[in-house]
């Protein structure tokens, strides 16, 4: 697809807050510091729309990017920061959870992971937590620019099965850096908007 207009319309942290239209949404999840940001910028060709955090976690909010007018991606803050309080790691799971159990405009979850390394255990919850609501998932392995390209099937591997990914789900390699991959997101993206 191609992108001619992306903005952000709404940080939500409340249901009541979440845009009032029946756009298709796909939801962003990672932990801090994968590259989230990086991916939103370079799928919207935009530089600095997402923020490029210094302060890993400190997103506590879920920002809906509105693109051609046809379809919203909303970020959600990064897990697995660990300097966050129990209390807020706990406001952050409600607000996660409450959005993605319950909201009938969501399509699929892109879920950024990095492809130099198995998932995290944290990556492993939350893909457990998708299927386990049978939320649809398009993950995606990014920093592929940071290791050997005779390597990338390996590591696709490691990270299919250390998700014990579902054969319905879909994995893609990326980077942010080069592009690679942006036009297979894209694709596997509009594949759940018809
Ligand atoms: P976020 O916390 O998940 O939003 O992560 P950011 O997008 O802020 O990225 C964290 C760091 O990784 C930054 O220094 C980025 O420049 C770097 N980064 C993100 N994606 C890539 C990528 O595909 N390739 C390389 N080489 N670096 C990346």
């Amino acid at each position: 697809m191609k992108v001619v207009s992306s903005d952000i319309v709404i940080s939500a942290v409340k249901p009541e807050q979440y845009p009032d239209t029946n756009l298709p949404e796909f939801a962003l999840a990672g932990r801090s510091n994968v590259g989230k940001s990086s991916f939103i910028n370079k799928m919207l060709n935009r530089k600095g729309l997402a923020r490029i955090s210094s302060k890993p976690g400190k997103t506590q909010t879920l920002n809906f990017y509105l693109i051609n007018e046809i379809l919203h991606f909303v970020d959600v803050p990064g897990y697995g920061y660990a300097k966050v309080s129990k209390k807020e790691r706990e406001a952050w799971g409600k607000m996660i959870e409450t959005y993605l159990t319950s909201r009938e405009q969501l399509r699929a979850v892109l879920l950024i992971v990095d492809l130099r390394h198995p998932p995290t255990s944290d990556d492993i919850m939350m893909y457990n937590f998708l299927k386990h609501y049978d939320i649809p998932c398009i993950v995606i392995a990014t920093k592929a620019d940071k290791i050997s390209k005779s390597k990338w099937q390996k590591h696709l591997k490691v990270t299919t099965e250390t998700l014990d990914l579902d054969q319905k789900d879909t994995i893609i390699l990326f980077s942010s850096e080069t592009g690679k991959g942006k036009d297979e997101a894209w694709t596997a993206i509009e594949n759940y908007m018809v």
